[in-house]
């Protein structure tokens, strides 16, 4: 962000498929506001067991410790007023009602930091990152590289056999593939809305 005066909040969004470097940058927009001494509060989805419980951790290993929430309202309720920047992993997991309190910290004054999938495993976009991306004043949307053939990748590929929206995944079950080589799920197979955890 530019020049913000005053003690106005905000919202970035950060945006992309699996191994995009989403968690790497909100970590490092984190570091530095802490560098900054600015007090920082950081969250994730108590879904995403795929590593250390309470910390993110990115898929190159860099680190920071957070809050495990079961949803959006928990972000608000473990909410410190004294609080200046917010972050936030993983929004696909968090539900709809993060737009509104991701807005209800940004008008209380604070910057919040949002990353997430923007699409899932059918190139669909994946509420509410998408919703958040039209409230935010700052929106990076980030691109992995095609395991397949090394172009810029935005797309999310599943390689395990699951109608389910959420499978969430340890090694193997993703990889990031670009638009050509992107190969969604053949027609007929019905994404449902029901959470697994197969990790
Ligand atoms: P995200 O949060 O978007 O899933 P991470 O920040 O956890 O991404 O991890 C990004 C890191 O993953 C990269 O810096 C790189 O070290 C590693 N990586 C592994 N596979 C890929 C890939 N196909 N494209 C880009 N980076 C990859
Ligand atoms: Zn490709």
């Amino acid at each position: 962000m530019d020049i913000v005066k005053g003690n106005m909040g905000w919202i970035e969004v950060v945006c992309g498929p699996m191994f995009s470097g989403k968690s790497e940058e909100l970590i490092r927009r984190l570091r530095r506001a802490e560098i900054a001494r600015q007090r920082v509060q950081i969250f994730k989805p108590a879904i995403d067991k795929r590593y250390a419980e309470s910390e993110i951790v990115s898929h190159s290993d860099l680190r920071i410790p957070a809050d495990i929430v079961s949803g959006a309202r928990d972000v608000l309720d473990k909410m410190d007023p004294r609080t200046e920047v917010v972050g936030i992993d993983e929004a696909q997991f968090l539900g709809a009602e993060l737009v509104e309190v991701a807005q209800k910290l940004a008008d209380m004054g604070k910057r919040v930091i949002i990353a997430g999938l923007d699409t899932d495993f059918l190139g669909r976009p994946f509420e509410p990152v998408p919703q958040l991306m039209t409230v935010a004043e700052e929106v990076t949307k980030l691109l992995a590289i095609c395991v397949r053939c090394g172009n810029p990748a935005k797309h999310t590929q599943r390689l395990v056999a699951s109608d389910e929206l959420i499978v969430v995944g340890a090694h193997g079950t993703y990889e990031a593939r670009c638009r050509r080589c992107f190969e969604p799920p053949p027609a007929g197979q019905p994404a449902a809305s029901k959470q697994k955890n197969r990790s």
